[in-house]
């Protein structure tokens, strides 16, 4: 055995107290520690011929890099839509690294990974209060989560046409509806061959809103006359968290042959909350449903589901199908993960998730998803009370969407941001709505408390103050 992996392994002990200590004090200090960095890092000492040990790869890593990470899993990172760590998450994931798990294995020989993620599954549909009609399995993120369920629905509209693609390509131009899809959607599109260009694109309901219009969809869907379609719909824009009506849709649905997939990457949390999971009503007659789980359900990355109605199994295994594992008839007799999504040996995702479901369970996340909420709502009014701010849309759940005020000032909110996200005490990201400049603020993490809200409002003021 090579010298350093005989002693690296004779010390395992001390390397994993040194690293347990150091994340001990890394998530200890989150709060204190910046959000952002402008970093410059020294030449990459190069690969050395011997090797270090892990001792002093250790030692190099937090010399030159660990200063540099900044904490994006706290609770004042709120760019994107990032969450941070359950305690129980992170004892799952390291758990997962430990077992080392490859989580393709067929049922029932000798392995259980998929058992637990199976597990996992049951337990996600719980708490979102779905049905046991669908299918699902775990990938890295909400974007391999829709490129899953498009994937599956692309193999459903060849069918309806008589055709096979997984096997003889597309050759048809294949119709895709939606209204505010979120990007990643349409990167799924492209590289599935489906073309971003050929999104029809439905009208959203008047006014503040990005939530498809009902109406609108009836007419595209007549003038296709007949003919089958891909509707994405959205469960939380990313920039106004606004939702689609999908009662509306089922409705369409009863009436016309389209697949109905829903990006619900992290609206789906609404489901956690009685006071919010209206805003899900009529989801569950979906055929595919995306979820991330390191969202709203902090949980380490990399980490997202997704659900398939289980009438589809076929036409999953049909798209997702290895070819050194063929499935003999029905391809839930001699299961295996590998035929269902899109990579083979994958790490065991699922523990994470289990682990924070069994330690939370429905009224943990309740309190999360209404914690996130409260603190959105927080910010919000202060938009609302402070002359130097504007919302661009109504505080739907847990983004907050808001530019400078004054049409004058629209050149000042890039170097608004950039000084604010500077001064390392909160991370915000920038976009464009309706045409404005604007900044996007979302909560999904657990630890955000009141006293971050003030320490972000406060130096939002300090800093329009001073550009302004
Ligand atoms: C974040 C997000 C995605 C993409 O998720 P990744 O985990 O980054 O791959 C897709 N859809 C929505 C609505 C999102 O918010």
């Amino acid at each position: 055995m090579y010298q350093h992996l005989h002693t690296d392994f004779g010390e395992l002990d001390s390397l994993l107290e040194q690293v347990k200590e150091q994340a001990g004090n890394y998530l200890g200090d989150l709060h204190n520690r910046p959000v952002s960095t402008t970093f410059e890092v020294d030449d990459i000492p190069g690969l050395s011929e011997e090797g270090l040990g892990a001792a002093k790869a250790l030692e190099q890593f937090n010399s030159r890099l660990e200063p540099l990470i900044v904490a994006s899993s706290g609770p004042r990172y709120l760019g994107f839509v990032t969450g941070g760590s359950t305690p129980a998450s992170i004892a799952g994931d390291w758990l997962a690294t430990i077992y080392d798990q490859n989580t393709q294995a067929v049922k029932g020989e000798g392995d259980i990974s998929a058992v637990i993620e199976q597990e996992a599954v049951k337990l996600l549909l719980a708490l979102f209060d779905l049905p046991s009609d669908f299918f699902g399995g775990f990938v890295t993120g909400a974007t391999m989560s829709n490129f899953t369920c498009l994937a599956v629905a692309r193999q459903w509209y060849g069918r309806q046409l008589g055709k096979d693609y997984a096997r003889d390509g597309i050759r048809d131009k294949v119709h895709v509806l939606t209204a505010t899809p979120h990007s990643s959607s349409v990167k799924s599109l492209a590289m599935l061959g489906l073309g971003s260009r050929n999104i029809l694109k439905v009208d959203t309901l008047g006014g503040n809103r990005e939530a498809i219009d009902p109406d609108d969809l009836e007419k595209r869907i007549l003038e296709l006359e007949g003919a089958p379609f891909i509707l994405i719909s959205s469960a939380g824009t990313v920039n106004t968290v606004d939702f689609d009506n999908f009662e509306a849709i089922g409705k369409l649905r009863k009436k016309h042959n389209f697949w109905w997939h829903i990006d619900a990457a992290f609206g789906g949390f609404a489901a956690c909350s009685p006071e919010y999971e209206h805003l899900l009503k009529g989801w569950e007659d979906a055929d595919s449903i995306t979820i991330d789980c390191h969202k709203w359900l902090n949980v380490p990355y990399e980490n997202a589901f997704f659900l398939v109605r289980k009438e589809h199994n076929l036409l999953q295994a049909e798209t997702f199908q290895n070819s050194n594992a063929p499935y003999l008839g029905d391809p839930m007799e001699n299961f295996s993960y590998l035929n269902f999504l899109p990579e083979n040996s994958r790490r065991l995702r699922a523990l994470p998730v289990w682990f924070t479901l069994m330690a939370y369970g429905k009224k943990g996340y309740r309190h999360i998803v209404e914690n996130s909420v409260e603190m959105t709502l927080l910010m919000g009014d202060f938009i609302v009370q402070n002359p130097k701010f504007d919302l661009l849309a109504p505080v739907r759940l847990n983004t907050v969407c808001f530019t400078l005020s004054g049409e004058e000032n629209q050149e000042n909110v890039r170097p608004f941001l950039t000084a604010l996200n500077r001064s390392g005490k909160v991370f915000m990201t920038p976009t464009v709505y309706q045409g404005k400049k604007g900044i996007r603020a979302a909560f999904v993490n657990w630890m955000t408390s009141k006293e971050d809200v003030t320490i972000i409002t406060e130096q939002m003021d300090r800093i329009a103050e001073e550009i302004l």
